[in-house]
């Protein structure tokens, strides 16, 4: 059990969020409710993680050099303990391994930070070391290798560039000759520009689900299974629990169990899999809170943040006699996504979307900037069923807008 001193002295037990989206803001949240420091790091000022820290640095953490500087700064002004906790793949991930093997903690692992923050790092270590399974996938470095890949797998498959999330870049090949066109779109749509792609197969799952999954000091937890719906690779609406077979739900476990205890360290991973009756296939991992978990500020006492920050204090999770983390109603998240660019982006609904139902809370992300398709903000509610919250999460997000 950790003593926890007083942030912003050498007593402080300090934080070090490597991005500062909504995500990250949660997690400072939690961590400052359990009396730590926070330092909210990203690459434009005004980050919605910086609004709420104790201090923030503006750096861009895929520059080695930047990175390494403002990391060896908060070492060298006094702490009892430093967590660098990373909230986003872009990151220079050679840093924390160098200065990890140095004695800095990396939240859960800086491998595991190095093995996440690119599809081929991942995906190795899933389908090749651990031989979960997954979509067959080749990874690919021309037009030629995708046009190969293509009459290999078959149509309709997916192209996504090694260096991306949410969907960007991503494209279904429908058609035997689509190939060149995905490849040119992976290529202005990756994280570093150009360069190395998988194309999968194209799973016609079932449903998918991300299944939080908790390592802490006291083993391994999971949270109920949470269904979401994805648009253009990124996701729109998540509810939990989803149904799911007691064959499917025990090979769910397994798959992230295996995972998650492969890239190691204490933390909350979003473990995203396919489901086609029984089967389960391994899509792709988060060694940190995820996205479509965000409906876990509804459903859950303790939500997908608060459980991250226990848990990489080493303090005890929370778990039911089912060996699942409680939840308190069934819930569901929907988001609200800004449609144009915009300076000041203004939110507005916000009285229309709370008196849609009395369980409807709503996260308005304070985001500096519009963009589309940028999320902005998420609308929560609970209610009988998931399909019940559903409804009423959609609503809550339908009133809601950004000029
Ligand atoms: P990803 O960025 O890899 O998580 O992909 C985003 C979403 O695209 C997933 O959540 C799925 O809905 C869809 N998707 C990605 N890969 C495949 C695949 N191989 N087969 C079918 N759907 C996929």
């Amino acid at each position: 059990m950790p003593e926890i001193g007083p942030p912003l002295t050498p007593h402080a037990t300090r934080l070090v969020l490597l991005g500062s989206g909504e995500l990250g803001r949660e997690v400072a949240i939690e961590a400052m409710r359990l009396g730590c420091e926070v330092v909210a790091v990203d690459r434009y000022p005004g980050a919605p993680a910086m609004q709420v820290a104790h201090r923030f640095h503006t750096c861009l953490m895929t520059d080695p050099d930047r990175l390494r500087i403002m990391l060896e700064q908060e070492l060298a002004i006094p702490h009892d303990r430093l967590l660098v906790v990373p909230e986003l793949e872009a990151i220079a991930t050679p840093v924390l391994e160098s200065l990890e093997a140095d004695g800095m903690h990396v939240v859960p692992t800086a491998r595991a930070a190095r093995l996440t923050m690119d599809r081929e790092g991942i995906r190795r270590l899933a389908a090749e070391e651990l031989g979960l399974p997954t979509s067959p996938y080749r990874f690919c470095d021309s037009q030629d290798e995708v046009n190969g890949a293509v009459a290999e797998l078959g149509v309709p498959c997916v192209v996504k560039p090694v260096m991306s999330s949410s969907g960007k870049g991503q494209s279904v090949v429908r058609e035997p000759g689509g190939g060149p066109a995905a490849w040119d779109y992976a290529q202005r749509g990756g994280r570093v520009g150009e360069g190395r792609v998988i194309v999968e197969g194209f799973v016609e799952f079932d449903y998918e689900i991300t299944l939080l999954t908790v390592r802490h000091a006291g083993g391994t937890t999971f949270c109920a299974p949470i269904g979401h719906v994805q648009e253009d690779g990124d996701y729109r609406e998540s509810w939990q629990p989803h149904p799911m077979s007691d064959a499917a739900l025990a090979a769910a476990k397994d798959v992230a169990g295996r995972i998650t205890e492969a890239l190691g360290g204490y933390g909350l991973f979003g473990v995203e899999l396919f489901i086609r009756g029984d089967e389960v296939l391994f899509s792709e991992v988060s060694p940190r809170p995820h996205d479509t978990g965000m409906v876990t500020m509804a459903t859950q006492r303790a939500s997908e943040f608060a459980l991250h920050v226990r848990a990489i204090l080493g303090l005890p999770i929370p778990e039911g006699d089912d060996g699942f983390v409680p939840l308190t109603a069934p819930g569901a998240s929907a988001v609200l996504l800004a449609d144009a660019n915009g300076d000041t982006p203004m939110v507005e609904g916000l009285e229309a979307a709370l008196a849609v139902d009395p369980t409807v809370d709503v996260r308005i992300f304070g985001k500096p900037d519009a963009r589309p398709g940028r999320r902005m903000g998420v609308a929560l509610a609970t209610g009988a069923d998931a399909e019940a919250a559903r409804a009423v999460a959609r609503e809550a997000a339908s009133k809601l807008s950004v000029r």
